[in-house]
């Protein structure tokens, strides 16, 4: 490590360290895992011009960061805990930007109850690359996967869907997005942390790429088809003041960080419940079958097709 790596970390880094951690100063971090609990250990990556624009506030960049991986927690039924932290540092990003960055790190930190356990630094002559690995616990055995939804059971969303994919296209100087709420929602996703999907979940997932195509994977694990009622894919005031032009974005943009699970209906009530408690909106959108795929039917049961199914990662 470097001298100015060494600040580096110092400045911006040490202050968001916690149990575990030593101080980030030892070759690795320590993490307790209570008997009868199980680590869950999600990464994500975010490389500039690609998963975020270069002009975006660094303080929502960190906290989207931090953020998408909470959502993989809250999708495996998982309470977040700890952090690790890679950066790979053009020179164009100077210290300013990165106590900015750190900044909101520590905001969500203490909004989510999690530290930074560790991490590595590196410059480099091309984008600002951000990888972050969260690790999280589950009590043992009652982790959500993807693999469990069976016919009959009902299919469910969490709060609104598009709105990002909306906010991007806003930012992009395709839609106007007069109060903001739009672009809030691309810069800074809500995880759906303390919906206790674990308690009735039959499959989850969350929504990234776009619920129609993270749909198909949800389908695809568990060995079912999905139908999806179109009328029924709660969309924020904002995306239907978009108008129906819009509609498609809202179904296969990505960015929502939304819960997809299933469940069987006899747990409606309970999930009903669970919204209420969390403050977390909750809407039944549609349910599984028997076969493969994924359907978006229209009120009069027709099917409707869509010229993209998602997000293309490749
Ligand atoms: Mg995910």
């Amino acid at each position: 490590m470097s001298g100015g790596e060494f600040d580096f970390i110092e400045r911006f880094f040490k202050p968001l360290a916690g149990e575990g951690a030593l101080g980030l100063s030892n070759d690795a971090a320590l993490y307790d895992v209570p008997s009868g609990r199980q680590l869950i250990l999600s990464t994500d990556t975010l490389v500039e011009a690609v998963h975020f624009l270069p002009d975006d506030p660094a303080e929502t960049i960190s906290r989207k960061l931090l953020r998408v991986s909470l959502s993989d927690c809250a999708a495996m039924g998982a309470v977040p805990k700890a952090y690790l932290l890679n950066i790979s540092r053009p020179a164009s990003f100077d210290d300013l930007w990165f106590a900015s960055f750190s900044t909101g790190l520590a905001l969500d930190q203490a909004r989510y109850g999690v530290h930074l356990l560790g991490g590595d630094t590196t410059s480099t002559r091309g984008p600002l690359v951000l990888g972050l690995t969260i690790l999280g616990e589950v009590a043992h055995g009652r982790s959500v996967s993807r693999a469990g939804a069976v016919a009959g059971d009902d299919l469910w969303v969490t709060g609104t869907i598009g709105d990002a994919a909306l906010g991007l296209q806003a930012l992009l100087g395709e839609l106007p997005d007069p109060d903001q709420f739009l672009t809030g929602r691309y810069r800074l996703p809500q995880p759906r942390v303390g919906f206790p999907l674990e308690d009735f979940a039959s499959s989850g997932m969350d929504v990234s790429d776009g619920l129609i195509q993270d749909a198909g994977h949800l389908a695809h694990e568990s060995g079912v088809a999905l139908e999806i009622d179109a009328e029924t894919v709660p969309l924020s005031a904002q995306a239907r003041a978009a108008g129906a032009a819009w509609f498609e974005t809202c179904l296969t943009g990505g960015d929502d960080y939304e819960l997809l699970f299933t469940a069987s209906p006899s747990q409606a009530g309970l999930i009903e419940e669970a919204g209420k408690a969390s403050g977390i909106p909750v809407t039944r959108i549609g349910r599984v079958t028997p076969g493969r795929g994924v359907r978006l039917l229209d009120s009069a049961y027709r099917e409707v097709k869509l010229s993209r199914q998602g997000w293309q990662h490749f």
